[in-house]
């Protein structure tokens, strides 16, 4: 017992320290530890959790993890409604909105709240005893749908506050706080990246990608875009807990909530004007999308008196900031090679001005894009700019008198190789493993841990290496100098002498590793190790044609075809030819099943294995003749289960099929006959609740 409460304590203790960390980092952007260390905490609080299961309480900052995947949403109804905001565009209507406002309350003189109008999607947040219970989206101002598990993913919202700050501030433990759920514009850049490079279509706006996330039934999802969020009404049973708005923004900040880093009180009209005018160039800067701001009645005996219309309240109004768009010429299309490889069309403009920033260029995203707006060199277009996000075309509003199709270019401007277009994408692409636009990035990958694994060859020596000119490809590496690494920056002679050690050492990495070192597109670890298995030979795999690539097992058209371009790139082959005679290793006895210990048996991965990566598992899955599968179903023999694991386990649950954790598939695959079938409570992050029916799945005898 008395184990049990040092425990409790411990963990008690930690989780302080991480919510502490958590609001530092998320909330007030000023962290105090590196990242490195507070995942390390992270870690050590999930580890004394998994020993101590019963432990685990739904507001520890390890659960923010969503869960499994829903079927759908249970609606809930706002109490009260969650209204909207009526809407002005110039000052005038800003005077009318004052002019009201103090002829209903008879009073001469109000005070204003303001605050950035938030670009994203309302949501309630309801707390119980301190700790967040619902999180319900607006839906049509009175029900809305219940997405807690979603909303429970995101940093800047407490999953708890603080008792004391709560008595404090003399609010009760059950309250509800009202704000935007947004997508910050790097949150939503990167999104629309990696969107491009999966061939997915882009969002339009930080919004329908906030709003998107928030309300897809994996939260997983929701984690994975970097949602933020911002308070902006504190309730208690439904009613306003302040007498001034103001302070109930200053208690949200109290409780470790975000609230509108710009917001005024004004004594005046003209002094909101000037916030709002402040805030117009200002916005600019903002890591998030506003488009306008909102003014709010401050007196909340002076809200009640004013009431609501049918739609929105009486007692606040938005400004809308003008949209910023212009209208100028394309003067040409050039191509840009993005750092994997991808070609983006850039229009180059007729100068202009788009509030306040000339602007001369706009990216156009990809070519399905230019078709889609019908665009040809010559044309007048109007773009529009949100933050400090390159501008885009929004359309042509006019056809210029000489127009030029745009036209993709047959080589890469970089290093004019061939361009390739996978015919299932959108993107055009340059897939010379050397090209100087992805030169760094082929590098890193071509060293990272599970590839080539150099130690030591890291972004900062990466970025000086090509910068000075010394390493163009892969097999320059092997060509390094001692004298040349040593005189690197923060570079002595020993650790440039480890490298170079290191580099030598990876001539002898299996072929595996070699393969899936190349950066082939679609080529990952995996995939690496089965074709090195197949062919046993680098420069078979370099000749094989896409007939015979299908062959190679979980090998289809679509990244068959991937390495064939790859090969068939001049620039690739001579890489290859040069790496083989810097003496790296090519060829490698096939590796048949060891034994057929695993023939006929599927396996399913899930989670993250303590001590092997998935792809390994997988392997020596494979090695003793089993069967690896992506999905779970009825022939499924075994679902083997890491850390966080989706949706998979609660499938292989459903359907009744074998649970095993890593030290259970270790027995298998040395062959122990009985290897008991697995659940261990206090890694399944909110499972350990169903009344401990889950705890412990009959033991069953596997042969
Ligand atoms: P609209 O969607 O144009 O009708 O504007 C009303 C919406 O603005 C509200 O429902 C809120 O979701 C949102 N909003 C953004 N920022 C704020 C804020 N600071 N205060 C109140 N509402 C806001
Ligand atoms: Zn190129």
């Amino acid at each position: 017992m008395a184990k049990s409460t040092a425990a409790a304590s411990q963990i008690e203790k930690l989780r302080d320290d991480i919510r502490r960390h958590e609001y530092l980092y998320y909330v007030l952007d000023e962290p105090e530890i590196s990242d490195v260390k507070f995942d390390r905490m992270m870690e050590e609080l999930k580890r004394l959790e998994s020993m101590h299961p019963e432990l685990v309480t739904p507001d520890s900052p390890t659960q923010r993890v969503g869960g499994a995947p829903r079927k759908g949403f249970e609606t809930y109804r706002h109490s009260p409604p969650m209204m909207s905001l009526d809407n002005t565009f110039s000052f005038e209507e800003l005077e009318e909105f004052d002019r009201r406002v103090r002829e209903l309350t008879g009073r001469d003189r109000i005070e204003y709240v303001t605050e950035h109008k938030f670009d994203g999607l309302s949501i309630s947040l309801l707390y119980e005893g301190g700790v967040l219970v619902r999180g319900v989206t607006r839906g049509d101002g009175t029900t809305g749908e219940d997405v807690t598990g979603n909303v429970r993913t995101i940093h800047s919202i407490p999953l708890r506050v603080d008792a004391a700050e709560l008595k404090k501030l003399r609010l009760p433990t059950d309250f509800e706080v009202r704000g935007e759920i947004i997508m910050p514009l790097r949150a939503f850049e990167d999104l629309n990246q990696r969107q491009e490079e999966q061939g997915g279509k882009r969002f339009a706006n930080p919004r329908n990608a906030a709003a998107g996330a928030v309300r897809v039934l994996d939260p997983e999802i929701t984690r994975a875009r970097r949602l933020d969020f911002y308070a902006y009404f504190l309730l208690v049973g439904g009613r306003m807990a302040a007498h001034l708005h103001s302070e109930a923004l200053e208690s949200l900040r109290k409780l470790h909530f975000k609230v509108s880093p710009g917001r005024g009180i004004c004594h005046s009209l003209e002094e909101v004007e000037k916030f709002i005018d402040t805030w117009e160039e200002k916005r600019e800067k903002l890591p998030y999308e506003i488009d306008g701001i909102v003014i709010k009645v401050n007196d909340i005996a002076l809200q009640q008196e004013l009431g609501f219309t049918a739609k929105a309240p009486r007692w606040a109004v938005a400004y809308k900031y003008p949209a910023r768009q212009e209208t100028t010429v394309v003067k040409d299309v050039i191509f840009q090679v993005g750092r994997t490889g991808t070609l983006t069309p850039v229009a180059v403009l007729e100068p202009v001005e788009v509030g306040g920033v000339t602007v001369s260029r706009s990216t156009l995203h990809n070519m399905d894009e230019i078709e889609r707006l019908g665009l040809r060199i010559g044309d007048t277009v109007i773009i529009e700019r949100a933050g400090e996000v390159i501008p885009h075309v929004i359309k042509v509003v006019k056809e210029g008198k000489a127009r030029h199709e745009i036209a993709v270019p047959e080589r890469c401007p970089e290093c004019h190789s061939k361009i390739h277009k996978d015919p299932e994408e959108v993107a055009y692409r340059c897939v010379n493993a050397s090209c100087p636009a992805k030169r760094k990035e082929s590098l890193l990958h071509f060293a990272s841990r599970h590839a080539m694994n150099i130690d030591g060859l890291g972004e900062k020596i990466v970025d000086q290496l090509v910068d000075k000119g010394l390493v163009k490809d892969f097999a320059d590496l092997y060509e390094l100098k001692l004298d040349d690494v040593a005189a690197l920056e923060r570079m002595a002679k020993k650790s440039a002498q480890n490298l170079l050690d290191e580099i030598k050492a990876s001539k002898n990495n299996s072929v595996a590793r070699l393969i899936y070192a190349l950066g082939i597109r679609f080529v990952g670890e995996r995939t690496g190790q089965l074709l090195a298995d197949h062919f046993g030979d680098l420069t078979k795999l370099a000749k094989a044609t896409v007939e015979q690539l299908v062959e190679v097992p979980e090998v289809g058209p679509k990244v068959a075809q991937s390495i064939a371009d790859f090969f068939s790139e001049p620039a690739n082959q001579r890489l290859i030819r040069r790496l083989k005679d810097e003496g790296l290793k090519m060829t490698e006895k096939r590796r048949a099943p060891e034994d057929m210990r695993l023939s006929g048996k599927t396996f399913v991965f899930t989670g993250a294995l303590p001590r092997r990566s998935r792809d390994e598992a997988g392997a020596e899955v494979v090695r003793h003749g089993g069967k690896v599968s992506e999905s779970v179903s009825k022939l499924t023999d075994y679902v083997v289960v890491g850390a966080d694991p989706g949706s998979k386990y609660d499938k292989a649950r459903s359907l009744g099929v074998t649970i095993l954790n890593e030290d259970a598939f270790d027995d298998l695959l040395e062959g122990k006959v009985t290897v008991p079938a697995l659940e261990r409570p206090g890694k399944m992050p909110g499972k350990s609740n169903s009344k401990g029916a889950s705890k412990r799945t009959p033991q069953r005898s596997l042969f």
